[in-house]
Formats: structure tokens, C-alpha cells, sequence
């Protein structure tokens, strides 16, 4: 990049031996066809002249594919950046919803039983009217009783009056039941209750959260995305397609990945030494033969960080 006047003569000879090396062997090497057939691909991306025509000329492609790289780089470090926060934003909706879900269920349980107690409340006062009933009649028998005309009348209106009776002792143990039915219920809806008001306290907490993460991821997305934008001016048409097809393809959105011990950082295949060389060389935009995703090594890696 600040290469002077009088150094590429110095440094292009040597490039330029290293090129045709590079490109005998793979138009020679039999064994390594997938890279090569790589390479030929990525040709015409990388619009690197087929002839070499000047030392100059070479230099300003050298540079121009290592610009090219690094711009490529950025752009993926911007845009696993974007991926992360839609990550991010995605989650915390679902967490809110569990929270909704688990609220709505809280309130069926408390409604039905609450539906239930009412109609054990029902229950009890019925209990109530019968006794009340009873008694009336058990009034009215003693009543009748002092104007009876025979022992068998008088005798006949005390079963009755003792049956009446027991459907009055009957009817309190009915209640008291309902009533023990009826107070369980009523803890069990306070308790609901109070697990219902926290989760609407976790649930307001969540929603701010929510908001809070929105409006700063939103404005952190906004500056991503221009940069995003800005870095791919640099970046012909043909190879901005290329990178969105691979990220897309790519189960991570990885399509600019660094060589990490000799291997692909996307697919963790092994890179041939050759490869490894002409990634280094920054002269050609090399594609792993295995995912087919762009490989840069740690120079370009350090030149964006
Ligand atoms: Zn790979």
C-alpha cells in the first residue's frame, strides 16, 4: 500500500517469479485439480489481468485484491456483528412470550376456581335454606302437635320432627364440607394469585429490558448496517454476490473466514500447504475447495482489527 517510486521494481521481480511458480504448479499438479478449478473461478472475480503487462501495473493489483480482503473481512465482522444482535433481539420476544403464556395459564386456573367457589358458596347457602326449611317445619309440627287428637297423630308428628331433625345435622355436615372444600380453594387461589403478581413483575421487568435492548441494539444496527453499506462500495458486484450466496449458504452466515491451524475457520478442513501459500500471497481471492468460503489469513485478520 505505501509503496514508493523506486521500491516495486525491488519487490515485484520477486512477486511476479512467485506468481508464474505458483501458477505452473497448479496448471502441472494433478493431485490438487479442486484448487485449481478453484482458482480459475475466482478469476474472474478478483479481475486480476490475465497478462501481465508492466511491473506497475502488477503492484496496483496486488494491492488492489489485499483491499479488496480486508474490506471483505470488515464486511463480515459487520455483519456477524448484525446477526448477533438480531440473535439477541430474536430471544428476548420468546422469553417475554413464555412469561404471557405461563400469566394466561395462571388466570384460567385462578378463574375456574373461582368458578368453582362460587358454586360451592351456592352450595352452602342451599344448605342453609333446607335447614331454615326444616326448622320451619319442625315449628309447625310442634305446633300441631298440641292439638293432636291421638298418641298414633302425635307420635307420627315426632318422626317427622326427628327426621327433619337429621336432615338439619346431615346438611351442617354437608356445609361444614363445603366449607373445608371452600377455604383449600381459597388458599390455593391466593397462592396463584401471588405467583400471578410476580410474574407480571418479571414480565414488566422483561417487557422494559425488552425495550431497552431494542432501542440500543436498534441504533447499534443502524451505525452496522451504514458501515456495512459503506465497506461494500469497496467490494465489486460479482464478489458481493458471491460472499451474500455463501453466507447464506453458510449455517453461522460465516462467508470470510481466517485459516486457524492450518485449517478452514468455517468447515475446520484441512488447507493444503500450496493453498496456504497462495492465501498468504494476498494476490488471489482463494476459496476453501471443501465450503467454498473466502479464506484470509491472520495479515489480513490483523490489518482490520
Ligand atoms: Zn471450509
Amino acid at each position: 500500500m505505501a509503496k514508493t517510486t523506486g521500491k516495486p521494481i525491488a519487490t515485484s521481480k520477486p512477486s511476479k517469479l512467485m506468481k508464474k511458480d505458483a501458477s505452473k504448479e497448479k496448471r502441472t499438479s494433478t493431485k490438487e485439480t479442486p484448487v485449481a478449478e478453484q482458482v480459475v473461478e475466482t478469476k474472474p472475480l478478483i479481475s486480476v489481468p490475465p497478462v501481465v503487462k508492466s511491473d506497475t501495473s502488477e503492484d496496483k493489483t496486488e494491492v488492489t485484491i489485499e483491499k479488496k480482503l480486508i474490506a471483505l473481512y470488515s464486511l463480515q465482522q459487520i455483519d456477524s456483528q448484525i446477526d448477533k444482535i438480531r440473535i439477541i433481539r430474536g430471544e428476548l420476544p420468546l422469553e417475554v412470550q413464555d412469561l404471557e403464556d405461563e400469566i394466561a395459564g395462571l388466570e384460567t386456573r385462578i378463574d375456574n376456581y373461582i368458578q368453582e367457589t362460587v358454586a360451592l358458596d351456592r352450595s352452602v347457602s342451599d344448605k342453609k335454606n333446607a335447614i331454615k326449611d326444616s326448622q320451619a317445619l319442625i315449628k309447625k309440627y310442634e305446633d300441631q302437635q298440641q292439638n293432636v287428637r291421638n298418641n298414633r297423630e302425635y307420635d307420627s308428628l315426632t318422626k317427622e320432627i326427628e327426621y327433619q331433625n337429621l336432615e338439619i345435622q346431615l346438611s351442617e355436615k354437608r356445609i361444614k364440607e363445603f366449607q373445608a372444600t371452600l377455604d383449600l380453594k381459597q388458599e390455593e387461589i391466593e397462592n396463584y394469585q401471588k405467583q400471578l403478581q410476580d410474574r407480571k413483575n418479571d414480565i414488566e421487568i422483561k417487557r422494559n429490558e425488552l425495550e431497552d435492548i431494542i432501542a440500543e441494539t436498534e441504533k447499534e444496527e443502524q451505525e452496522l448496517i451504514k458501515n456495512s453499506e459503506e465497506n461494500r462500495k469497496y467490494i465489486e458486484e460479482r464478489l458481493l454476490t458471491a460472499y451474500t450466496r455463501i453466507r447464506k449458504n453458510a449455517r453461522n452466515g460465516l462467508a470470510v473466514v481466517q485459516i486457524e491451524r492450518d485449517a478452514c475457520g468455517g468447515c475446520f478442513n484441512k488447507i493444503p500447504p500450496q493453498h496456504q501459500l497462495d492465501i498468504r500471497m494476498h494476490k488471489k481471492i482463494i476459496v476453501c475447495e471443501y465450503c467454498g468460503r473466502i479464506l484470509v489469513d491472520d495479515g489480513i485478520v490483523n490489518a482490520v482489527n
